[in-house]
């Protein structure tokens, strides 16, 4: 997104190139093992990408988008099999109003090409899927759509259009690939939603005439489940009848249905259990996560999950001049992997001068991309260079608390007075979440009839990636407030590290993949204390941009301690470890 929206890659330079990056992770027989025709298959119902096309939710879908940027930039061969939404919903808001509105998509506007058809069956009636696809060195898209497909997350989870999505993913998604000439060389299940990739995998395997275990186990060891999801009882099920309409009729195998069947309780289903039969291998996305997240088998046994915390493709995510600064400086290698020698060193040797200098780039952006939008009252703002941005920037949903900040209207409002500071406050409500509306409407209130807030808090709807990176760029300190415990990983604070910004964050997620004395964290048995110390630590974090050694001193040390587990080159080395 960076340079006019066109990401540009700098893919590595020669075959010899790739071959390092495999032997650097000692996998040096991977070119076997991956090929253009059995590339590394990625399947996803969410996928963040406007710049071609597709508008994701959340992390789910950045997550997905960047697995795809690092695999064209390491050039490993690897096709990202996802829906093309013809429809995409967003939100403005003037007056403190809010209103939802539908923006139309067309596939050949962002440079796909229209494949062929393939079809799959529902009890009463087939329906024809458009496959496209779009390739862009080593990895692709492949798309399955057709114009009544809707939205992402359109409907109720558990209803039968959602259904029919995944449905239409994972049957429509396999018969596609095959249709371009792949075999999976693995896939990966990003999230349940698309279990039924591996199903007609399984499908396919036994009506070809493999014997059922033999394709059961077959099936397991090319399978990776990767769960987003702390708790098991909060996804969706569906019924045994829903199945009936819409699954069953696309299976040939007799022995698979029967084995399918066997994965119902009581005539209803969680698409986990069938996931984690299925995918012999697992895995969660932070430290933290793969160790809490509470999932049993069918069988009532604790499932296991391998930690592999989520990365960011930094060229995506990061300014340019800072990815430059990086290479220049030896801090990141050609990989954008932190370098073997004096990684250390030459991050102490980053001056606050350095630091001011790229975060002042950072901000010219920021305001550059605020030209294009407006604030809770319709008004377009810019952030003075001089002053102190803190921003939250996040999905709308309760654990993340973004009105914990507010609770103490006065204390923040001194705050940001005191340090001459603006709040930026981003987010977007799921639609018909009406109990996260009623309190995005109450915090604007609140900051309405306060003076003071009202001049320096903005809030910025219609949250996107375009004003994630901004923030991520111009802000100087950035508040993530999950209840702990709760957040699977998270990225935007990885943006927010990358780009020279001060974190201020809960111990949660991925960022618990290292101590808590590497940023400033937020403690508290209560939440009253813990918002006590967010107002400490805003205060700690405001002191630090008006103090060389303060801002060296926590720069240096979030760079030190989380470059490597934000580099999505180290993600993609981490799955490439445990597939082979
Ligand atoms: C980075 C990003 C996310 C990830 O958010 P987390 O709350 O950190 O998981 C979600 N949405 C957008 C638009 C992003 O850019």
């Amino acid at each position: 997104m960076n340079n006019e929206n066109h990401p540009v890659y700098h893919p590595l330079d020669s075959i010899e190139d790739v071959e390092q990056f495999y032997a650097a992770i000692r996998r040096d027989k991977l070119t076997e093992k991956l090929s253009p025709e059995r590339p590394y298959c990625y399947w996803t119902i969410e996928t963040y990408d406007k710049s071609n096309g597709i508008r994701g939710g959340g992390g789910l879908g950045v997550l997905a988008a960047d697995m795809r940027r690092v695999a064209e930039q390491l050039s490993v061969p690897f096709v990202l099999v996802t829906p093309f939404y013809p429809w995409e919903s967003h939100q403005k808001m003037e007056n403190l109003e809010q209103t939802d509105y539908h923006v139309q998509q067309n596939y050949k506007d962002f440079g796909f090409n229209f494949v062929d058809n393939v079809s799959i069956k529902t009890a009463t009636t087939s329906v024809q899927l458009d496959v496209i696809e779009k390739r862009l060195g080593a990895s692709r898209f492949l798309c399955i759509t057709e114009p009544n497909f809707g939205e992402l997350y359109s409907g109720e989870s558990g209803s039968d259009h959602r259904l029919y999505q995944e449905v239409a993913l994972g049957f429509g998604g396999y018969k596609a690939l095959k249709l371009v000439g792949c075999r999976p060389g693995i896939i990966q299940l990003n999230e349940v939603a698309t279990f039924f990739a591996a199903l007609a995998r399984l499908d396919e395997l036994v009506s070809s005439g493999m014997d059922f275990y033999e394709a059961v186990v077959y099936t397991r060891k090319h399978t990776l489940y990767t769960n987003h999801t702390l708790v098991q009882a909060a996804e969706a099920t569906f019924h045994y009848s829903q199945f009936e309409q819409y699954v069953f009729p696309n299976i040939k195998s007799v022995a698979v249905r029967r084995w399918l069947s066997d994965k119902f309780t009581d005539g209803w289903i969680r698409l986990s259990t069938p996931s984690v039969e299925i995918a012999e291998l697992r895995s969660g996305v932070s430290k933290l996560h793969a160790r809490v997240a509470n999932y049993r088998d069918i069988n009532g046994n604790k499932v296991k999950f391998k930690a592999v915390t989520n990365g960011i493709h930094m060229r995506t995510w990061t300014h340019p001049e800072i990815m430059n600064f990086y290479h220049d400086r030896g801090i990141l290698d050609k990989f954008d992997l932190p370098t073997e020698r004096d990684f250390v060193e030459n991050i102490d040797a980053v001056s606050a001068a350095d630091i001011r200098h790229l975060k002042n780039l950072g901000r010219a952006k920021l305001n550059s991309i605020l030209q294009n939008r407006t604030d809770q009252y319709g008004n377009t703002i810019q952030i003075p260079e001089g002053a102190m941005l803190f921003d939250f920037k996040r999905r709308f949903v309760d654990y993340k608390r973004p009105w914990l900040p507010f609770s103490n209207p006065e204390r923040i409002a001194q705050i940001l007075q005191d340090n001459d500071a603006h709040y930026i406050l981003a987010g977007r409500v799921h639609t018909g979440d009406s109990n996260m509306y009623n309190r995005l409407m109450n915090l604007l209130h609140l900051i309405d009839s306060n003076p003071i807030l009202k001049e320096r808090v903005h809030y910025l709807p219609d949250y996107d990636e375009e004003l994630g990176l901004g923030l991520s760029l111009g802000a100087n300190a950035s508040i993530n407030t999950p209840i702990v415990g709760l957040e699977a990983c998270g990225t935007s604070w990885m943006k927010d590290i990358a780009n020279l910004g001060l974190l201020i964050s809960t111990h949660d997620g991925g960022v618990a993949d290292m101590p808590s004395d590497n940023y400033l964290t937020i403690e508290g048995k209560t939440e009253e204390e813990e918002c006590k110390n967010l107002y400490k630590q805003m205060e700690v974090a405001a002191k630090a941009w008006q103090n060389d050694f303060d801002l060296e001193y926590w720069i240096h040390r979030q760079l030190v301690a989380y470059l490597d587990v934000i580099s999505g080159s180290r993600m993609m080395r981490d799955y490439l470890n445990y597939l082979f």
